[in-house]
């Protein structure tokens, strides 16, 4: 027993900080937490859960226009309503917001409605009450926030994910500026729910940082799905006026628009937390610099998550809670290994990717073998849908160990799962061939994918 009012502080109920507490205080540690705004964080708030359900109610459109072919007639044009998708939706967070608060209950953390600040290395005072707190340890898992373009002319009548979750009219025409894997998600979504959708990047290609292969194949079927994708261009001015927004470019492009969501990236949500004042090191980017057991430069404070700008991930920020709080209070010491994340993008259609893509292959391999599929998904044969199913094997010819797998079609999600199993088992493609196909799937032809498309040899 210490002297402290906890063992442990968390400051931010979000994926990493809630996994932390409840398995601390399953552990039998005095545990506290403090949460700014809604308990479940970014991931069940405004992140990946309503952005889920937005994915699911954008493809309808595609699954009504689809059904002809498959004998089906709706009898009627379907309507939607916008509306009612987004109450249902509040609801269904209220539900986990709910779940979240009673499991931490449950555990034994105890709970607290407030923003909390460090006031030093054993000291966290709660804003609401301004009651200061002490603790043994404090846990920062505070998350990101979204960027905006502070500089650009207009900027106030731009809108981030935040506020995406929560129109009160639906954008006939919307423009989503971004590359990355949010704002092609949100293309998709609205796209799909029937917006004209146009995305405005200012890198060369999509998806910084995928393989290459699902960076092009991305971008052409967006565009295949109607979505207007501008790459090497950046806006100038946002001007609003009674019909909408006028959005014009640097190159002097004009596009009218009801809404422009930013998708340019996220920061660390370390400002006035006090931080700095105790000590702790950031990094130029704001995030809270740590050692691979999540302890940050002063020895009693930690950070899991986003705030350590890691890898930017829920199942990720929960892995490092859960790994803080195992190795602190549970005599279990281990941490995460950062090198083998399986990964999905819900763009339309879906990515999945694990492992090294091919540009880094080629740079840390000499001999590659590269396997390579595309076909049409057997679902698309009936309704004369476009779009293909692709799918990218990278193998080590010297090894036989497989380096990455990159595929995109429906349902590349759920199939990346246990690729990734497989890849973190350290599986070769001996391994693949040797397994039974299950047919008739789109995923079988990672098992019987024979000659390779491309041999990279170095020597
Ligand atoms: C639109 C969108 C879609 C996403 N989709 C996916 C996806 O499909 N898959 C995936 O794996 N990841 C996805 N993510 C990323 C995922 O949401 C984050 O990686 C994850 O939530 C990080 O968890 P965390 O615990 O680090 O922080 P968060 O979940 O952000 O939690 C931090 C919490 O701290 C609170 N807080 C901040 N400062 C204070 C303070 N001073 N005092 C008290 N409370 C404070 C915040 O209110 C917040 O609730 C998505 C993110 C966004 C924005």
């Amino acid at each position: 027993m210490t002297n402290f009012d906890y063992d442990l502080f968390v400051i931010g109920a979000g994926s990493g900080g809630v996994r932390a507490a409840r398995i601390a205080a399953t552990h039998g540690a005095r545990v506290g937490i403090a949460e700014e705004f809604r308990y479940g964080g970014t991931c069940v708030i405004r992140g990946c859960v309503p952005k889920k359900l937005f994915v699911y109610a954008s493809k309808f459109t595609e699954e009504f226009a689809n059904a002809d072919g498959y004998g089906w007639s709706l009898n009627g044009t379907p309507t939607f309503d916008f509306d009612k998708l987004i109450e249902n939706k509040d609801k269904e967070i209220t539900r986990l917001e709910g779940i979240y608060r009673r499991n931490l209950d449950k555990s034994g953390v105890e709970l607290h409605d407030s923003r909390a600040v460090i006031e030093g290395p054993n000291t966290v005072r709660l804003l609401s009450t301004d009651q200061v707190i002490t603790a043994e340890r404090i846990l920062v898992a505070v998350g990101a926030t979204p960027n905006v373009d502070a500089g650009l002319v207009g900027c106030e009548h731009t809108i981030t994910s935040n506020e995406a979750f929560h129109l009160s009219e639906f954008p006939k025409r919307t423009i989503v500026v971004g590359g990355g894997y949010i704002a092609v998600e949100f293309a998709g979504i609205f796209n799909g729910m029937g917006s004209e959708t146009t995305l405005v990047y200012r890198g060369e290609e999509i998806l910084r940082g995928f393989d290459m292969d699902l960076r092009t194949g991305l971008h052409e079927q967006m565009e295949e799905k109607g979505i207007t994708v501008k790459t090497k261009s950046t806006i100038a001015s946002i001007e609003k006026h009674e019909g909408g927004l006028t959005v014009t470019t640097h190159a002097g492009e004009v596009i009218e628009a009801d809404q422009v969501l930013y998708a340019i990236g996220r920061r660390p949500n370390t400002a006035g937390l006090g931080l700095e004042e105790a000590g702790v090191e950031l990094d130029k980017a704001g995030a809270v610099v740590v050692t691979p057991q999540s302890q940050s430069s002063v020895p009693s404070i930690f950070a899991v998550g986003d705030v350590t700008n890691r890898a930017n991930l829920t199942p990720v920020a929960i892995r490092e809670g859960h790994a803080f709080a195992d190795s602190t209070y549970g005599g279990k010491e281990w941490h995460v290994d950062h090198s083998m994340i399986p990964t999905a993008v819900f763009s339309q259609p879906e990515i999945g990717t694990v492992g090294l893509t091919q540009e880094e292959a080629e740079a840390r391999f000499d001999n590659i073998d590269i396997y390579t599929s595309s076909f049409r998904p057997m679902k698309n044969t009936l309704s004369g849908k476009p779009g293909k199913m692709f799918l990218k094997m990278l193998v080590d010819a010297d090894t036989d160990k497989i380096l990455g797998i990159h595929i995109m079609g429906p349902d590349s999600g759920e199939l990346i799962q246990i690729i990734g199993v497989t890849l973190t088992m350290g599986a070769t493609k001996a391994d693949y061939d040797r397994t039974i196909a299950v047919h008739p799937t789109a995923a079988e032809e990672l098992v019987t994918m024979r000659e390779p498309t491309e041999r990279i040899r170095k020597n």
